[in-house]
């Protein structure tokens, strides 16, 4: 469902609205990437300037409690001091030499010492060149050309991997945006999440021309929708049984969760993926992302083995000290900090939706979680997720933005909390709650 709800909500931004003008006469509707646009919610897009601590600071000078964080990234708040001093140490140095440098093999050593299963990682930057990556060498090290990804998860924007939309089970997809080939698409066999028996049934057929299965550790780009556990025991089994490989991606949920991501979360190292993808946290807010798992496959990639992989600036000394120092600072702490204030966000939100009698469920996976505007009591795949009263939450959305909230502006989004999420920073975004489940509540009429 494509609600216009570009009328409702005027501009009333004019310095953000003046740059996106600008902007849009220059790039492809304002912006260089497509959530950032509003066009879910509708509204002028907020130019941000600064970001300090919890907070963010637009072009009108206007300062919201920023419930995004880069979408993940600024696990830290912004311009943590020791990040701060991470970047400007190594900035003094030079940005780039084209040459190895000790700081990748200290994140690569992090990374490793975090999730017990990554016995090697290589680095990127990005974490769409993350997946891709990683299903090459999937591709390569099985030889087999078919990859199983599941509706509504997000893995960047690679072409086989965008495909999000099959009719029933074990439907080849069709390329799901102009520009990715049927070819492209074809290899990709697209199938619920959460769904163990569609699994199955696709394995029974194909089984042996399945290079790999990727899924999102916990999904977090249809909404916040947790896999089952017995969901989590068919991707493992059934992989195994096959020869396939089971790549995790956790550019969202690692080092965002637990030390260890979603996969520390989990039961233990027996049932293991067999690759992990990474981005987002381990970055601090600068381009790193990477893939990794375990040793004897990553040695198919060159120069060790044949699966081709590179780039100019993998590794970047910026980005990995900015990657490095924020992992060092992500401590037992943090995480428990993120926890229990994420649960005393997501409570105050249900109650302020039920004293307005808007239907809603909230999910959660470790400290991520999401709201859905549905009558529904359960969210287990995208069928699900897309069952939504959008207006209601374009109404809210809006709502907490003029109350100085900064929502993501899709109600397909996990909300990011960070360290720098106090309680005195919690209160601000409670007190604005009330109102905005009025305008949901009117918005959903
Ligand atoms: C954000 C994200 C990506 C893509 O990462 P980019 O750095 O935006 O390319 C891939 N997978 C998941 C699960 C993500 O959340």
């Amino acid at each position: 469902m494509v609600t216009d709800v570009s009328g409702v909500y005027p501009a009333d931004a004019p310095a953000s609205q003046a740059l996106f003008d600008r902007a849009s006469a220059v790039t492809p509707g304002g912006v260089n990437s497509p959530v950032r646009a509003f066009r879910a919610v509708g509204g002028t897009p907020r130019f941000m300037v600064r970001g300090e601590g919890p907070y963010l600071f637009d072009a009108d000078g206007r300062r919201y409690v920023d419930l995004v964080c880069s979408w993940g990234p600024m696990i830290l708040g912004h311009q943590h001091p020791a990040v701060m001093d991470a970047v400007r140490a190594a900035t003094a140095n030079g940005f780039s030499f084209g040459t190895p440098t000790e700081g990748e093999v200290a994140l690569a050593e992090e990374i490793v010492a975090r999730v017990a299963p990554v016995e090697q990682v290589r680095l990127v930057s990005s974490g769409t060149e993350a997946t891709m990556s990683a299903i090459r060498l999937a591709r390569g090290f099985t030889g087999r050309s078919k990859i199983v990804k599941f509706a509504g998860c997000y893995h960047g924007h690679v072409d086989s991997l965008l495909a999000a939309a099959g009719s029933g089970v074990a439907t080849f997809a069709l390329p799901d945006t102009p520009g990715v080939t049927g070819a492209a698409a074809a290899d990709t066999i697209v199938l619920p999440y959460n769904d163990a028996e569609a699994l199955a049934t696709v394995f029974e057929t194909d089984g042996d021309q399945i290079a790999a299965v990727i899924t999102e550790a916990a999904a977090g780009n249809m909404g916040v929708v947790p896999p089952s556990r017995e969901f989590e025991t068919a991707l493992r089994d059934l992989t195994r049984l096959h020869g396939a490989l089971l790549v995790s991606d956790e550019v969202m949920t690692g080092f965002r969760v637990s030390k260890a991501g979603w996969h520390g979360l989990g039961s233990g190292d027996d049932g293991a993926p067999d690759l992990f993808t990474f981005g987002k946290v381990m970055g601090g807010g600068f381009p790193a992302a990477a893939f990794g798992g375990r040793a004897d496959v990553m040695a198919h990639l060159a120069p060790s083995g044949p699966v081709y992989q590179a780039g100019t600036l993998s590794g970047n000394p910026v980005a990995t000290a900015a990657g490095l120092a924020t992992l060092r600072n992500c401590t037992d702490d943090v995480y428990a900090h993120l926890l229990a204030q994420s649960g005393k966000l997501a409570y105050a939100v249900r109650d302020a939706l039920n004293a307005e009698g808007v239907p809603h469920l909230i999910q959660s996976a470790g400290s991520m979680f999401s709201v859905f505007f549905t009558g529904l009591t359960a969210v287990t795949n995208y069928d699900e997720a897309r069952q939504q009263n959008l207006p209601a939450f374009a109404g809210f959305f809006h709502s907490m933005l003029a109350q100085g909230v900064y929502l993501p502006p899709s109600a397909f989004e996990s909300w990011f909390l960070s360290a720098a999420h106090d309680d005195t920073v919690l209160d601000q975004v409670v007190s604005a709650l009330p109102a905005a489940a009025k305008e949901a509540a009117r918005m959903a009429q």
